[in-house]
Formats: C-alpha cells, sequence, structure tokens
C-alpha cells in the first residue's frame, strides 16, 4: 500500500511538473519571433507612433497556451505588459478550440486527430475540458475575464459601446488603460447547439468565426474538405448572432460561405486576419472582388503578419497588403490583425509594431492614413456597430 501511495506520489509529482514546462515547450517551438526586441525604427517613425492614442489589432491566440497574460512573457507574441509597452490600446482574443493534427492550407478533415486536446490534458485542465469544445472555450473565456479582473482598473473587457467609450476615455487620462475583447475560431465551438451561442455571448464573446481549419456544422472551411457555403445551422447562427450582437469573422472560411454571409448578415462583417490574393495566391487570402464586396458591406479588415496570408513573414509584404487593400477600396477597411500567438513564425512580436508605421511612412503613407491603419478604424468600427 505505501508502495503504491509513493508510485502515485511520483507521478503527481511528474504530472505537476508537466503541467509547468510541455505547454512552455510547445508554445515556444510554435511561435517563435524572427527578431526580439527591442526594435529600431526611425526617428520620425517612433514620433509618429508616439501620437497615436488608439492601436489596435484584430486577432491574437494568446489564451491558447495557458501563459500568465498579467506577466510579461520571455516568450510568445502578447502580453498586458507588452501591450502596454507597445502602447496598444485592443487587442481581440481569440479562442481556438480544436485544430487537426497535420494542419495544412489546403485540405483537413474534422475526423483527424485533435492537437488541442493534448495541450489542454498538459496545461492540467480537468477532464471536463479533455473532450467538450464548449468547455475550453468556456475556460479561455474566464480566463481573459481574471486576467482583466487582475489588472483592477488598468484594463476594461470590451463587450459593449459602452465599455469601449469607457476605455477611450480612460485613456485619455492613462494610457496604461488596456482594452481587450473576445472572439472564437471556428463555429464547432458550439458543438452543434444554437442556444450555446448565447451561452459564449454571456461570456463575453463578440466574434465568431463560422469555420477554422475543417469543415463542421456552420458549413466549408477555406482548408476543409468541401469547401461548401453555410449551412441551415449556419444561417441560423449568422442571424442570431446579428441579433445578438456578435460580429461574424470570415477568416479561414471558404468563399462560398464569404458569400453567404454577406448576403444574409445585417451587419457589418470583420475578417480578423488575413491577407489578399494579389500579394499571396492563397486560398486562406481575399481576392479583389471579396476586398470590394466587404467594403460595400462596411466590414474591415485585418492584415496578419505570418507565411501563409502575406508570404515571406516580412516588413515589405505585410505593408504591400495594407497597400492594396487601401488602393483598392479606401484606407478606412483596412487595419492590422496580426495572428500573434496563432502558431505562427512573426518577424516582431507586439512591441515591434512601430517598424509598421516605418514601412508605412516610406511607403508613401500619411500620417491621417497609417493612424487609420494602426487603429482609428477599428476604434471607429466598434464605435459604430458594437452594441
Ligand atoms: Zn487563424
Amino acid at each position: 500500500m505505501k508502495k503504491f501511495l509513493l508510485f502515485l506520489g511520483i507521478l503527481f509529482v511528474i504530472y505537476l511538473i508537466g503541467i509547468n514546462t510541455v505547454p512552455r515547450y510547445i508554445e515556444s517551438e510554435r511561435n517563435p519571433v524572427k527578431a526580439l526586441g527591442p526594435y529600431q525604427v526611425s526617428q520620425e517613425a517612433q514620433a509618429l507612433y508616439d501620437r497615436l492614442d488608439f492601436i489596435a489589432d484584430l486577432h491574437c491566440d494568446a489564451l491558447l497556451w495557458g501563459r500568465n497574460l498579467n506577466k510579461r512573457g520571455e516568450q510568445g507574441h502578447v502580453d498586458f505588459p507588452r501591450m502596454r509597452e507597445a502602447n496598444v490600446a485592443l487587442e481581440m482574443f481569440t479562442i481556438v478550440s480544436k485544430s487537426p493534427a497535420g494542419q495544412n492550407m489546403q485540405s483537413n478533415s474534422e475526423d483527424a486527430f485533435d492537437n488541442i486536446t493534448p495541450l489542454t490534458i498538459a496545461k492540467g485542465e480537468g477532464p471536463w475540458n479533455w473532450f467538450s469544445l464548449v468547455n475550453r472555450t468556456l475556460s479561455q473565456s474566464e480566463a481573459l475575464a481574471e486576467f482583466v479582473e487582475n489588472e483592477g482598473e488598468k484594463a476594461i473587457f470590451i463587450k459593449s459601446k459602452a465599455d469601449l467609450e469607457n476605455l477611450i476615455e480612460a485613456r485619455k487620462s492613462d494610457q496604461e488603460v488596456i482594452g481587450a475583447m473576445l472572439g472564437i475560431e471556428g463555429g464547432h465551438a458550439l458543438e452543434g447547439n444554437i442556444e450555446n451561442l448565447d451561452v459564449v455571448y454571456s461570456a463575453g464573446v463578440r466574434m465568431i468565426g463560422p469555420t477554422h481549419f475543417f469543415d463542421n456544422e456552420f458549413g466549408g472551411s477555406a482548408h476543409g474538405e468541401n469547401l461548401a457555403g453555410l449551412t441551415e445551422f449556419g444561417k441560423t447562427a449568422v442571424k442570431r448572432m446579428n441579433e445578438l450582437g456578435i460580429f461574424v469573422d470570415l477568416a479561414h472560411s471558404s468563399p462560398a460561405i464569404v458569400d453567404d454571409v454577406l448576403a444574409i448578415t445585417s451587419e457589418p462583417v470583420i475578417i480578423s486576419h488575413t491577407g489578399v490574393r494579389a500579394v499571396l495566391d492563397s486560398q486562406r487570402n481575399l481576392s479583389d472582388a471579396q476586398i470590394q464586396k466587404i467594403a460595400a458591406n462596411g466590414g474591415i479588415i485585418g492584415i496578419a503578419f505570418f507565411d501563409m496570408a502575406v508570404g515571406t513573414p516580412e516588413l515589405p509584404n505585410i505593408i504591400a497588403s495594407i497597400k492594396h487593400v487601401r488602393d483598392l477600396v479606401g484606407v478606412q477597411y483596412v487595419a492590422l490583425g496580426s495572428d500573434y500567438d496563432g502558431s505562427v513564425a512573426v518577424p516582431f512580436d507586439i512591441t515591434g509594431l512601430p517598424l509598421i508605421v516605418d514601412g508605412l511612412m516610406n511607403t508613401g503613407f500619411s500620417e491621417e492614413e497609417i493612424r487609420a491603419v494602426m487603429g482609428e478604424n477599428v476604434k471607429q468600427f466598434f464605435l459604430k456597430n458594437l452594441k
């Protein structure tokens, strides 16, 4: 009996060591940064950056890895202290609940082994999260709520227009106050139950992408097997999201879903992290026709920083993608959608955002245009469209 207890004790210690080291290791492998800060930019670019009062990013998966976002991390791309260093006002934190093994851009099966299951166990989450996508989603929602809570008056969980107005007001006297929004990548998180929309809304979710890397109850993924449009469930869900005030995020959706959502939505859409086909002809990227339709819908397009969105993940390709949207439909439709911490290699972490200003300046963007891209567009979009 004693020996058995000792054995259990040893197992428990190994488990404790595991939950502290394994997720850290996986994250460091999955989210490399090409160059660590501090980053060098021209004096003019830094001066312009310092004049920006509202910098925003539409996509970040930092919640997935179980890192404490109240502390400055030694790895990964985003946490609250680094948001402050970069003077970022608003970050959209997105929840990944299932991700297929062998994940690729072309074709993934819904039935592939799920990589998030071992990560969930390695993070030390309870068995109730091992097999339930909605429970995983609610755990990440609660984690964000707790990180915000831990900051006292220095952070605001943005769920309404009033919250955003409070953030803008608070930052007039204290730029340390940051805002966090919450989204979901992939409607499979609802497990096919429409009532779960109300559940995640209550948990603070204000944006959902119908599909992530595989086809689900909503319809086809850009990287799935059927490339289908919205199912009946998907259509019902989009209408309910419109009523509740949850934005539809068309990143990762099949072209047919993009069309179907734009045909039925009563609200403007978000493409939270994408590239454009004119710069990189990848199947997750937007064609010119899609960009024009999204602009006509009053939507907003976040340009991502990683390879399958912009090609080699370097500043010039990010800038070229931003410039393409501006030239095609106007600067008011383009924003930052980094995909930080989204299992991607990026050229710089969030403290490197002044490099974007440098790149935009060198490409002939005016200060007004740079202000718009760096966050003003996101601010105006949510002021207009958040309920
Ligand atoms: Zn993504």
